[in-house]
């Protein structure tokens, strides 16, 4: 009885609105949405800073867009997707320290240390495929056996920066 009640009221009511110039009835917008809506946004709006930014270039490079699901929880891997950390040329730039390997060929830069140092050939051939020239620094760190290779330079870079 309600039922048939309640479908006359709303046919009257929806014929009544087709007379409207202006929408007078707003719905509520869902909760969800809203939290979409602001996690979009925020997003987005990291993603400019992140873009923008002088700072950070070197992760930036490895990492182009934001994500909230991206988590590297390792103490050494961070240090090479940072660039900080123990490398000397991270620890001359902001300490004053010297920022040159003790190689004398160049700069001890996360690149440096990875691609070019002769100190770690050794490491380089236990650990890295043949063509780990070619690969990017995210390809090694993502490859198990790549990855321990670079846990071990950055230990062994560790023990000299404190050493020294
Ligand atoms: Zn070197």
């Amino acid at each position: 009885m309600w039922g048939t009640h309640g479908n006359e009221r709303a046919d009257i009511l929806a014929k009544e609105a087709t007379y409207k110039d202006d929408v007078d009835v707003f719905l509520v917008t869902p909760r969800s949405l809203i939290n979409l809506k602001i996690r979009n946004q925020i997003l987005n709006s990291w993603q400019v800073r992140w873009v923008n930014s002088l700072r950070s270039r070197f992760t930036f490079r490895l990492f182009l867009d934001v994500d909230l699901k991206r988590c590297f929880g390792d103490f050494f891997i961070n240090q090479i997707l940072t660039g900080h950390g123990c490398f000397p040329a991270h620890q001359g730039h902001f300490f004053g320290k010297n920022s040159n390997c003790m190689c004398h060929t160049d700069e001890g830069t996360v690149s440096h240390y990875i691609y070019g140092c002769p100190l770690y050939e050794d490491i380089r051939r236990s650990y890295f495929p043949a063509n780990f020239a070619t690969l990017g620094i995210l390809d090694l760190v993502q490859s198990g056996h790549s990855r321990k290779g670079l846990t071990e330079i950055v230990k062994c870079v560790l023990q000299v920066s404190l050493e020294s």
